[in-house]
């Protein structure tokens, strides 16, 4: 199988060191496999995806000597492929139509308890106050989530290989601990037709990623995706989640920190070759 990976930025804001970093290393791991880097513009969350920002990833890329197929996946015209992936696991009888808000959510939670943990890597674990419901029910102002407990039953127990610096090694998904720490994700958030987690798990298998490179932040949503993959009959790939980049006081660099936007350094004469330099990663052979 050819060597595939991706770079999935959401056009919400300009690209900075880390997005250059990730790109670069993902463009970097494909040259050295022979293989194929692609690019996948996020955009489902069309309340903040900006065209002039989309149209700035291209020239930010291109002008760092990155090169990708076209035309690019957009996560915006493929909402009845995510539609579809929604439909199978609602055929499974494990979705539900959610009307709950965020107070409604912090007060059925109550006071935190010590050991139980209050939030996964899809925010607050949910206290599960409309799992009775049908997904059929849903209206424009619910969301769709996933019944966790009757997911780990459905699903095989997947292992997925981890390449990256921080978590090398081979993991494997584990009933009690997406129960307890994770919960029921939502896999339709509002006015949306999809989530994060729905679409990427879609995109890979659909874009044939081998290997998927991304910030170590997303470590934890992994075990969401290897779950939903398996629920829908999808190869599972390797993972290769790379440190990040952060600012002087260790911080790690946001989208509203332009000050370490990529078209900053461009305007001030950096080279791509400084850029490398800078996040650390060797000269690139041409
Ligand atoms: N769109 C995500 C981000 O900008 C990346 C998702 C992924 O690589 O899986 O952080």
């Amino acid at each position: 199988m050819t060597f595939t990976t991706r770079f999935a930025p959401s056009p919400t804001g300009p690209l900075h060191l880390g997005h250059a970093y990730s790109a670069m290393l993902a463009h970097d791991m494909a040259a050295t496999a022979g293989g194929t880097f692609l690019l996948r513009i996020e955009d489902i969350d069309q309340s903040r995806a900006r065209p002039e920002w989309e149209a700035q990833i291209y020239e930010d890329l291109e002008w760092l000597e990155l090169r990708w197929p076209k035309p690019v996946m957009r996560q915006s015209e493929r909402l009845p492929r995510y539609r579809e992936a929604l439909d199978q696991l609602t055929a499974m009888g494990l979705t539900y139509a959610c009307r709950c808000n965020r107070a409604d959510i912090e007060a059925a939670a109550g006071a935190p308890q010590e050991g139980v943990p209050q939030f996964g890597p899809d925010g607050r674990i949910y206290p599960g106050i409309c799992r009775g419901r049908l997904t059929d029910e849903a209206t424009e102002t619910d969301v769709i989530r996933l019944n966790m407990e009757k997911a780990v039953l459905a699903a095989e127990l997947r292992s997925f290989t981890e390449t990256g610096p921080a978590f090398p090694g081979t993991h494997t998904l584990a009933p009690d601990t997406l129960i307890s720490s994770v919960g029921d994700i939502i896999l339709v958030r509002r006015n949306m037709g999809s989530s994060y987690h729905l679409s990427v798990v879609a995109d890979d298998a659909d874009q044939g990623i081998t290997c998927a490179v991304r910030g170590a932040d997303l470590f934890e949503a992994t075990q969401i995706h290897v779950l939903l993959q398996s629920l829908l009959g999808l190869p599972t790939p390797v993972y290769h989640h790379h440190n990040l980049i952060r600012d002087e006081n260790g911080k790690r660099l946001a989208k509203r920190d332009d000050a370490r936007a990529i078209a900053k350094y461009r305007a001030e004469g950096a080279t791509p070759q400084d850029i490398r330099e800078m996040v650390g990663l060797p000269a690139s052979s041409g």
